[in-house]
């Protein structure tokens, strides 16, 4: 059907006079039949409104769809992010480089124009926190750009979908989706670990992708050298590309506090960017909380912090900014890993530096009936200290914190 003959169909559907001026503002429209309706697609809201006004009368019309052109591309997007799994925030555009990061995001862009081409496979890795995720979305929604096809998964997500699919019976299905991939961005294969089938099946997608000269990109907390309890042929592979690690300088965490200030509306004076600066970790999870913090109690907090004596909220406070939660989220008994680790750690310290406060005091402050889950807390982060000298620097940097401004 010619657009000609859809205006006249539509015309006579809607059973209005046609001049030449609504002639003329419906050929503004896209107009795609839709089984025996049609969907009208505005080049504006202005045009929607018309439409909606002149056609339907303002009466909707089961027929008759009228959509702003928008929409219809948000809803590409959308189709476009769901199935490659690339979030659309993380870009190269908004992601600050400074002298420690600039070489990774060079490379990270170049092999986003070039996969396959230059560094097979690409991997990314280094502390929490310094934009190892964040690089890995851009490089997808670079590619994705580019017109390629992009699977982003992180290990945990490539597991279950395994799982899923395994379940299913349908290997075959999984195998069969991974080999149609132009880029596939795999994050934080430290958790690879006691993974065995995941690790068989990751190893089988990489080699074939490697041998199509598909780009793989991954991340990983540490050196894949250092990821001993995979099996050997697996770190081969994750060793046979370029390695780089990331991570974040004074000069461009300063820069990055800048711009997320910006970002929030809060004007960076030098005042609140060194207080972010002073009171967060050098990784910018650290400093989103601290931001997210500020919004909700206002520079008044950064005076009151000076007087305010240690409190159970202080210490949620300080706990959930140093590790990137809301404080709310301490008072939850929530499964998740960090967060639990996090109210094992505000239990601990309670009974440490709130001199007489009872146990059951402090399970009620965490929603607990009674003191033996408390008890229980105290002896996890006590175990963990004997083990773990990175968790002990961090729980004297939290108590310092917590002790400091009295
Ligand atoms: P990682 O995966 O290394 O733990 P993420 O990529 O999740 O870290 O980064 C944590 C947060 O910090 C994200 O919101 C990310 O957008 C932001 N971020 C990290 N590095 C930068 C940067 N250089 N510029 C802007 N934002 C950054
Ligand atoms: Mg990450």
């Amino acid at each position: 059907m010619t657009t000609k003959e859809s205006i006249e169909s539509l015309i006579s559907l809607c059973k209005i006079e046609a001049n030449r001026s609504i002639l003329n503002l419906l050929s503004k429209f896209e107009i795609k039949r839709n089984g025996t309706g049609f969907i009208l697609v505005a080049p504006n809201s202005e045009f929607k409104r018309w439409a909606e006004k002149f056609l339907l009368k303002g009466v909707s019309n089961p027929n008759i769809r009228i959509v702003e052109r928008r929409q219809q591309e948000e809803k590409k997007e959308e189709e476009r992010i769901y199935s490659s799994g690339v979030c659309s925030r993380y870009t190269f555009e908004n992601f600050v480089v400074g002298s420690s990061n600039k070489i990774v995001y060079q490379v990270a862009r170049e092999v986003s124009e070039n996969p396959g081409k230059l560094y097979n496979p690409l991997v990314i890795y280094g502390r929490v926190g310094v934009g190892k995720t964040h690089i890995l979305h851009a490089i997808g929604n670079n590619s994705l750009d580019l017109g390629y096809r992009v699977v982003y998964k992180s290990i945990n997500d490539f597991s279950d979908e395994l799982i899923r699919m395994l379940r299913q019976n349908n290997l075959d299905g999984f195998r069969e989706k991974y080999k149609e991939v132009d880029v596939l961005l795999i994050d934080d294969i430290q958790f690879l670990k006691n993974k065995e089938r995941t690790q068989l099946e990751l190893f089988n997608v990489f080699n074939k992708l490697h041998m199509l000269g598909k780009q793989i990109v991954l991340t990983s907390d540490r050196h894949p050298k250092e990821l001993t309890d995979l099996s050997d042929r697996l770190i081969n592979r994750f060793t046979a590309g370029l390695i780089m690690e990331l991570d974040i300088d004074m000069e461009t965490k300063r820069n990055i506090v800048i711009r997320k200030l910006e970002e929030h509306n809060i004007r960076p004076t030098k005042d609140i960017v060194d207080y972010i600066l002073e009171r967060t970790e050098d990784n910018v999870r650290s400093v989103e909380g601290a931001i997210a913090r500020l919004k909700v109690y206002g520079m008044e907090d950064l005076e009151s912090d000076k007087e305010e004596g240690i409190s159970f909220d202080r210490i949620k406070r300080i706990v959930a900014n140093f590790y990137g939660l809301n404080p709310e989220d301490l008072e939850k008994g929530s499964r998740k890993k960090k967060i639990a680790d996090a109210r094992h750690i505000c239990m601990y310290i309670s009974k440490k530096l709130m001199g007489d406060v009872s146990l059951i005091q402090i399970g009620r402050a965490f929603g607990l009936k009674d003191h033996t889950s408390v008890i229980h807390a105290i002896n996890k982060v006590e175990q963990r200290k004997k083990k773990d000298r990175k968790f002990c620097y961090s729980l004297s940097v939290i108590e310092n914190r917590i002790k400091s401004s009295n």
